[in-house]
């Protein structure tokens, strides 16, 4: 790309302007265009599309379901809402192509009531031309809030831009996760004297040659989320990280979670300002209630020394959900 990259002297863009007012330009079409970016594989190619969803004002898809007539199309798109894995940005996975194609094309009250993001300005400035390209992609990354809403596709977009912070300074991130069963599963501990692994799942090796784990090579300690984890850590311009989490478990996430096991490595990542570091999880009840000692839990003496804040909120009731989505629902 440097060898085979044209100077563009003919160029006013180039030639006239200083590379201050080029910058300037190039942050105005990053803003005008969303300066908020899904970060997404479509047909196993990264794909973007901008981000609409606003976090402040709360996750309202199951007051959404429960006022949607009994068996209307309206009740079966929040349904479907409310198990997308894009969670509270469903909206947003609405405006993608990919979401589109999967649809039933006949559908009349999805044309009535989706979106769709149509083509965006967002990447033009990287095909105009390699110098172009190459002066852009740093403002680019340094400007834009990328979000993921699954974790290996984080995992593959870090390793691809991660490691490259001088010339390419990622600044900031939003990271939305429904996660699985398993993977709680994996941080739960057997019993309150055993806290250790799992034993219920592998530990990366077997001992007798004979493997029996369940999903072998998934551990605690090695797993989709202990390696975005790792990427984040080694990120040192972040100035902003935007962390939400809740679970596919039917059962209460305060039943069956670690927190403080699941999330220990947020420990070594670090952000300019502790405020701009937000770890949003399920509101929790109170201890009686719990499944696991409050040790397990962020609040209080656990979150001393935490670089990161912790704000709760609600979250969809899964087990309800799961009753009403299948002709379960009550009057
Ligand atoms: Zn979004």
């Amino acid at each position: 790309m440097v060898a085979t990259t044209l100077a563009q002297d003919d160029s006013p863009f180039f030639s006239l302007l200083p590379p201050e007012i080029r910058e300037l330009i190039y942050q105005d079409i990053w803003s005008e265009s969303g300066s908020r970016q899904h970060i997404y594989k479509d047909n196993d190619k990264w794909s973007h599309v901008p981000c609409v969803a606003d976090y402040s004002t709360g996750d309202t898809r199951f007051e959404k379901f429960t006022q949607s007539a009994r068996g209307s199309q309206e009740e079966y798109y929040w349904v479907k809402r409310l198990k997308s894995e894009w969670c509270y940005h469903w909206c947003c996975e609405q405006s993608t192509a990919k979401w589109h194609r999967a649809q039933n094309p006949n559908d009349s009250w999805r044309e009535e009531n989706v979106g769709h993001a149509g083509p965006s300005g967002f990447m033009n400035p990287m095909l105009v031309c390699k110098r172009m390209y190459r002066e852009a992609l740093p403002s680019l990354v340094a400007n834009t809030t990328f979000v993921f809403t699954d974790l290996l596709e984080a995992h593959g977009w870090l390793s691809l831009y991660g490691g490259n912070p001088e010339k390419l300074p990622i600044r900031s991130l939003e990271i939305c996760i429904l996660t699985t069963q398993l993977m709680t599963e994996l941080y739960f501990p057997t019993s309150e004297e055993n806290e250790g692994p799992n034993p219920a799942f592998g530990h990366g090796n077997s001992s007798n040659g004979r493997s029996e784990d369940s999903h072998p090579g998934i551990t605690m300690h090695s797993n989709p989320w202990q390696r975005v984890c790792d990427q984040l850590a080694l990120l040192p311009n972040l100035h902003s990280l935007h962390i939400w989490f809740h679970t596919r478990d039917l059962r209460d996430w305060h039943k069956r979670m670690s927190e403080t096991r699941f999330f220990a490595k947020l420990f070594n990542v670090k952000v300019k300002d502790r405020n701009q570091f937000v770890l949003a999880l399920p509101d929790l009840p109170l201890k009686p209630k719990r499944g696991l000692p409050s040790h397990h839990f962020f609040e209080n003496e656990t979150l001393e020394g935490a670089p990161f804040v912790v704000e709760r909120g609600p979250r969809p009731n899964n087990w309800r959900v799961h009753l009403m989505a299948s002709g379960l629902r009550g009057p």
